[in-house]
């Protein structure tokens, strides 16, 4: 038999191996949420998501050093408020949880890259991603709320600040607020294409910020649209983002391919607190082998075009690096 095609010879060895892999993974591409909870001396586990803490600004320090041990060089805050009202006027209070945060952050670890999550869910009473009227999220009038919270958190010193809301118009707007407050280096990561997804349970134990009445269909994206998110990516560059982010991840990588094959601009992807849940669930319960499948679902976000990816395994991930080197 004359077999003229043998693939099996690039598979031969782990150094032949090594040679031929198309697609790493580095602790570059790691962005690392945390949670800011106002009070003091609080560190809390997350019920749903273990190994994920609450923590109050004051206790914050211990999450910094494992950072900074791991080499993850970039953070995405989120905020838990003492205090909710209609409009999440928390969101822009200088004193606030996550301007403090930054601060001290910044003060301590200046080379870290500090990016804000941007959005007044965590803020509002209702718990939506916008100011409500008559039942109505509506969109122009979140605008300067968005651009307020964006402005406060730059000036304590967020590199980049990342709106999640998906109210239309706001990366335009808060890029314009920016640029009016001299606040031109920092970079807006846009959430383009969010979709209105059941993976995201666990996060809203995390940031207490689980709608009070109705659901997000009316701003995030429809899982069924592939074009529209297209769109929504369009929208965002054209307005003035200097990062896309496909969010939920592993359900959507034909999207994170699409935005990657689409435009040259670094690709985010989000792999969200109900991916990490399932695989922290089904490990502990020894039905999978957690560091094998977090490493393939990795590579998997890379392979289809993900610069970076928002992940709470980073650091884990940051130490199964450096112990196969
Ligand atoms: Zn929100």
């Amino acid at each position: 038999m004359e077999l003229k095609c043998r693939l099996r010879r690039l598979r031969q060895t782990p150094q032949i191996r090594n040679l031929v892999r198309e697609h790493t993974v580095s602790v570059n591409d790691l962005i690392y949420p945390l949670f800011v909870i106002e009070g003091e001396n609080i560190k809390e586990e997350i019920k749903s998501m273990p190994n994920i803490y609450q923590y109050s600004v004051d206790r914050l320090d211990e999450e910094l050093q494992k950072i900074k041990l791991a080499g993850v060089q970039a953070v995405l805050l989120f905020g838990i408020p003492k205090v909710k009202d209609e409009i999440g006027s928390e969101a822009w209070n200088e004193e606030g949880v996550v301007a403090r945060a930054i601060r001290f952050i910044k003060s301590k670890y200046p080379e870290l890259v500090v990016i804000a999550d941007i959005c007044l869910c965590e803020y509002t009473s209702h718990g939506h991603c916008g100011v409500i009227k008559d039942g109505q999220i509506l969109n122009d009038e979140s605008l300067p709320l968005l651009a307020k919270m964006s402005v406060t958190l730059a000036k304590a010193g967020a590199d980049i600040v990342a709106p999640s809301d998906m109210m239309d118009g706001r990366i335009g707007y808060i890029r314009d607020a920016l640029d009016a407050n001299n606040l031109t280096n920092v970079a807006i990561m846009a959430y383009s294409a969010k979709f209105a997804s059941a993976y995201y349970g666990p996060f809203r134990d995390a940031a207490h910020s689980a709608p009070q009445f109705g659901d997000r269909k009316s701003y995030q994206m429809d899982p069924a649209n592939a074009r529209e998110a297209l769109r929504e990516l369009e929208s965002d560059i054209a307005e003035g983002a200097d990062y896309i982010m496909v969010k939920p991840a592993l359900a959507y990588l034909d999207l994170v391919k699409l935005a990657y094959d689409s435009f040259n601009y670094p690709v985010v992807t989000y792999n969200v607190s109900g991916e990490y849940a399932m695989v922290k669930a089904t490990a502990k319960i020894g039905l999978i082998d957690e560091k094998r499948i977090v490493m393939e679902n990795m590579i998997a976000m890379k392979r289809a075009g993900a610069k970076l990816i928002i992940t709470y395994h980073a650091l884990d991930v940051a130490k199964w690096l450096k112990e196969d080197i």
